[in-house]
């Protein structure tokens, strides 16, 4: 028996629900806050932005808050710019990643990019060279590998390759991608 299946009689209370309710709001009140200070209270979809206000907001969620909810932002992200229906397979959707990227960034100027590779059967590499942080990349790389694994795989693993990141200063990062 799964553990899954030795809890699907199980209920819990919705008080009991309430804490991560909690936990959001505290955490969406203080991203609210760190948005407006950049200028980005009332933030448009349909309307363009300085890319540095977005790069200044990314690094004082990560100092201020943490890398792990830098992640988090990444983890929801390809769920709200949204994929194309026509994007099937997992490797479609990291190759699209890139012209997502494009969709949602103009010049003048380089915006940097995404490079997905193939390495063989159920193994690929990104290589991401825009400037957004390490952890954000991380995040999305793990969601749509989520959303895309096949139904044969049991999981979709993202590994950061060790040497360049853009923590460290360097342009790009590299991540490793098996499944
Ligand atoms: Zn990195």
């Amino acid at each position: 028996m799964t553990a899954r299946s030795s809890v699907s009689q199980v209920e819990i209370k919705g008080q009991a629900l309430l804490p991560i309710v909690a936990a959001m709001k505290l955490i969406h009140s203080r991203t609210q806050k760190i948005l407006a200070a950049h200028g980005l209270s009332a933030i448009d979809g349909d309307k363009w932005y300085p890319m540095s206000r977005a790069l200044e907001v990314y690094e004082q969620i990560r100092t201020e808050i943490g890398p792990n909810t830098t992640k988090a932002v990444g983890r929801k992200l390809p769920d709200i710019v949204g994929l194309p229906p026509s994007i099937q397979t997992l490797e479609e959707a990291f190759g699209f990643i890139r012209v997502g990227y494009q969709m949602h960034h103009r010049g003048p100027g380089s915006i940097g990019s995404y490079h997905y590779e193939a390495m063989g059967e159920r193994k690929g590499r990104m290589v991401c060279d825009n400037p957004y942080p390490c952890e954000l990349d991380e995040g999305i790389l793990e969601a749509v590998g989520e959303k895309f694994r096949p139904k044969d795989s049991l999981w979709v693993r993202v590994e950061h390759q060790p040497g360049s990141c853009r923590k460290n200063g360097d342009s790009a990062c590299s991540y490793n991608i098996v499944w």
